[in-house]
């Protein structure tokens, strides 16, 4: 009989380890799913630049806390993601603070719920340049010292609707696939040098961002709030639940471990099993 003498189990280095010391900058992280992946971040030991709009006065509160509570360095930019050269800026100033940026999360985002025939022309030129072009304007900013360092992380807080569509969203729609294309070049072209460049595609998450567009689907639709969350946010997940951001932020601290490093230029699905159906 032949027997099989068991290998004692490898030690995994936690997370934490690995990714102590990186920099990140993660747009529109003043709330939501943004503040979820930089407090993750953060917790692996990863240093963060936080960006977003809000009360000065509450950003620097949360600075801090993030700050006191992981031991790592936080900074914050208040760029519009709107404007490129802002968003030079931003990254300048990341460089400064903390000497490189090795992640670059482009989750910034609005949404706008109306259709087509009546869909404002400034909202769909702003949900264009926040949620797309933001992200082109931020990898060309990074991109360069990346590769210098053959190593580098970008993650691009696609969407759901980056895979399918829903009626009503059709400037957020084009956005998000428009961000998957952007994704899948950016993983082509930089492959050969330690970056991977991927699309995470969450699911509804209850954030700001959703709770706004709950009153304005219900007029699109002439439901009601109630009926919004049960027959269209939750009916299209097979979960029956909201993503939390915290399950999105863990994904994002996945994609930026050595385990991820051949996962570049897919889109991720955590949408409870939105577009399996
Ligand atoms: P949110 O409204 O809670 O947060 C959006 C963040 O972006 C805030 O920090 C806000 O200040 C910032 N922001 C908005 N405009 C900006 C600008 N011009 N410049 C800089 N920052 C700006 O929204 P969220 O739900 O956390 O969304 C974050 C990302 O996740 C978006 O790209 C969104 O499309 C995507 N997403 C959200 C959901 C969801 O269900 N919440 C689902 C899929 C994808």
């Amino acid at each position: 009989m032949i027997s099989f003498k068991r290998k004692p189990l490898s030690k995994v280095a936690p997370v934490s380890s690995e990714l102590a010391g990186r920099t990140a900058i993660i747009t529109g992280s003043t709330s939501g799913i943004g503040l979820g992946i930089a407090k993750s971040f953060a917790a692996s030991g990863m240093n963060v630049m936080l960006n977003g709009f809000g009360p000065l006065a509450e950003i620097e509160l949360m600075r801090k806390a993030i700050e006191k509570e992981f031991g790592v360095g936080v900074a914050y930019s208040d760029a519009d993601m709107s404007k490129p050269d802002e968003i030079a800026d931003m990254v300048m100033r990341a460089r400064e603070t903390f000497g490189q940026v090795d992640v670059l999360v482009n989750n910034a985002g609005i949404q706008h719920v109306e259709a087509i025939e009546t869909f404002p022309t400034a909202k769909w030129n702003a949900i264009i340049a926040i949620d797309l072009s933001s992200a082109f304007h931020g990898i060309q900013a990074v991109v360069t010292g990346m590769k210098e360092r053959k190593w580098g992380r970008i993650i691009n807080v696609a969407s759901a609707h980056a895979l399918v569509a829903s009626p009503f969203k059709s400037a957020y729609v084009a956005a998000k696939h428009g961000l998957l294309g952007l994704t899948k070049t950016v993983a082509l072209e930089t492959a050969e040098f330690g970056i991977t460049a991927n699309a995470i595609c969450p699911g509804y998450v209850l954030t700001p961002l959703v709770e706004k567009q709950i009153p304005e689907t219900a007029k699109a639709r002439g439901l009601s709030n109630e009926e919004v969350i049960r027959d269209v946010l939750l009916h299209a997940q097979p979960t029956k639940k909201f993503v939390t951001t915290e399950q999105v932020g863990a994904l994002a601290v996945f994609l930026c471990t050595g385990a991820a490093a051949s996962i570049t230029g897919a889109a991720l699905p955590i949408e409870g099993g939105w577009t399996a159906q």
